[in-house]
């Protein structure tokens, strides 16, 4: 083998793919599930970084250029968010500031493909957002792009794999092996996390693609990563609260961001410096992390208080380490470390910190090191012109409803996961197969058929990240159950192994909604678990 690849996030993946794009023999290993990490608890956006231009132009041109390139190579997963900057009365010359700012970002919207800012009057900005609150005076116009951070770690991963490269999801590296003098790296000892099995690969180059756990990954071989990492809650709203995303500003004055999102809005983000396990940063959320973005809503949009919360959610930040600096104004830049000169271990390289909007860069620059380490000529790099599975121009869904058995706007919501894919997966479907198991989202057991068989899924929660199932107001409680009899179905499991995995399942949409609720929602939903078991009725 060539090249390991040690995680299975936007970084990972990508770095698979294009490594695979170029002809190196490719293996790559994903603990959990594509984009289970930091990818997928992100805010979801390839954006340059407004607040990054006072301090880091650097970072927001090379996010601004690579946004660009993700955006063509999956305009399927990507779409467009229009925001809103409030202005608000009497904050004078810091108003003309926030102009200023979107001023220079505008010589970089070309590169991602965005419109320049543009000034609204109050009453411009009421007519787009009629619930804003009297203290808005105006408001700014910002042009960004949203991504589905699961599918594009999904899609990198699938397309390494159809140029050649061999994905082990739920399968964790625990040890590097090394060379009798334990200076090289010669490959990695890895364990399926869902059957036990352990079992070793070895390659020439290992590249750790690990996110925040770059330091435990670099620690296996005596190594070290220069990390900060910092921890960012989110909330999610249960409703598309608009089509508009804002710019919002918290008590403290930090920046955040209420974005739509599908059928829903996220809002967030929270940067703390975090020293935990990232795998349990979820568990670390609490009721004063919800107040502080719910507030931050409310300055713009009062009514937010209003809002349901519908689940709250936490990722880890894997940024370069700086002393010194408040962990919000922290570089968003990004290292490509060889071991062999900061550490004199060879045969390892880690990439540390950067941004999701920069991540196809990110795994060229990784990939380009390992190849300098290979020291054989290698094809260069094809990831930017090389379309993500999928990728084409939107079709006319009324058109294509006349060949798939679906409703035009399930097709829509279809369409962003899979693409021209979709095409494939319902080609032979019965009636049985296009009967909707999520009606939220149009999840259907053709789909999810094609998660499980062509995609890898193993768990609900896999099928949660592929193919939005669950994530939809009722937060499972319809599709989970339906959904778990047909992965019993495909994958031969036990009624109790169905049933835990229900009831694992149901427990995780609960953790995620705890932080949310208080007062009567709060008792009421207590008393529901205590009444019918920990996961709810069915017992
Ligand atoms: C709250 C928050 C908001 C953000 N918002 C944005 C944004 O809107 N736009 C943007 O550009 N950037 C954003 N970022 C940054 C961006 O999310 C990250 O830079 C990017 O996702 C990192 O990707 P990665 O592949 O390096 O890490 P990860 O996605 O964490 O991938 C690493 C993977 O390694 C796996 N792994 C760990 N240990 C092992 C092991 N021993 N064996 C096998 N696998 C292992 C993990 O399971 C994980 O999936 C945000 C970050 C946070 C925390």
């Amino acid at each position: 083998m060539d090249l390991i690849v040690i995680g299975g996030g936007a970084n990972g993946a990508g770095a698979a793919r294009d490594a695979a794009l170029r002809g190196l023999s490719v293996a790559v290993f994903e603990r959990e599930d594509w984009g289970a990490g930091t990818t997928g608890h992100s805010t979801r956006m390839i954006h340059g970084g407004l607040r990054y231009l006072l301090y880091d132009v650097p970072t927001t041109r090379a996010s601004s250029v690579d946004a660009g390139h993700i955006r063509e190579i999956a305009p399927h997963l990507t779409f467009r968010i229009p925001f809103l900057w409030p202005l608000y009365g009497g904050e004078g010359l810091f108003g003309e500031a926030k102009e200023a700012l979107l001023a220079a970002y505008d010589r970089f919207a070309p590169a991602k493909h965005g419109l320049k800012h543009v000034r609204l009057s109050a009453a411009d900005a009421r007519r787009i957002e009629p619930g804003l609150a009297p203290a808005v005076s105006g408001a700014l116009t910002l042009d960004e792009w949203g991504i589905d951070v699961y599918r594009l770690a999904a899609l990198n991963a699938l397309a390494a794999r159809e140029a050649g490269a061999q994905l082990y999801a739920h399968t964790e590296v625990v040890e590097l092996l090394r060379s009798g003098d334990g200076r090289t790296v010669t490959g990695v000892r890895a364990r399926d996390r869902l059957d036990g099995r352990t079992f070793d690969v070895e390659a020439r180059v290992v590249l750790n693609a690990a996110g925040p756990w770059v330091p435990f990954i670099a620690a296996m071989a005596d190594a070290s990563a220069p990390l900060r990492p910092g921890k960012g809650v989110h909330v999610t709203f249960e409703r598309r609260i608009g089509n508009f995303g804002m710019v919002l500003e918290g008590v403290d004055g930090r920046t955040m961001f209420l974005v739509p999102h599908g059928a829903e809005t996220i809002a967030g983000t929270t940067d703390t410096d975090f020293y935990g396990d990232p795998a349990r940063a979820d568990l670390e959320v609490g009721a004063d992390d919800v107040a502080y973005i719910v507030e931050a809503c409310a300055r713009a949009l009062p009514q937010a208080r209003e809002w349901r919360v519908l689940r709250v959610w936490a990722g880890v930040r894997n940024t370069v380490f700086e002393w010194g600096v408040d962990s919000d104004d922290l570089s968003r830049r990004h290292e490509t470390v060889d071991h062999a000169s900061r550490d004199r271990i060879d045969g390892l390289i880690s990439i540390v910190g950067g941004k999701l909007a920069s991540n196809r860069a990110q795994a060229e620059e990784a990939v380009d090191l390992a190849v300098a380490k290979l020291g054989r000529p290698a094809r260069p790099s094809r990831s930017a012109a090389t379309p993500l599975p999928g990728a084409e121009p939107e079709p006319d869904f009324l058109a294509l409803a006349r060949e798939i058995p679906l409703p035009p706007a399930a097709l829509a919501l279809v369409w962003r996961r899979l693409g021209s894919r979709m095409r494939e997966v319902f080609r032979a479907a019965g009636p049985d197969d296009v009967a909707p198991i999520c009606r939220a989202e149009a999840v259907t057991a053709a789909e999810l058929r094609h998660a499980v068989l062509t995609e890898g899924c193993r768990t609900l929660e896999d099928l949660r990240r592929h193919a939005h199932l669950a994530t939809g107001g009722c937060d499972g409680l319809d599709c989970a159950a339906p959904a778990a009899h047909l992965l019993a179905e495909l994958l031969g499991w036990t009624p109790a192994r169905t049933r835990a995995e229900l009831d694992s399942f149901l427990e995780h949409r609960w953790a995620e909604r705890r932080p949310a609720l208080t007062g009567v929602a709060l008792a009421q939903e207590e008393l529901f678990r205590a009444s019918f078991g920990e996961a709810g009725p069915g017992q």
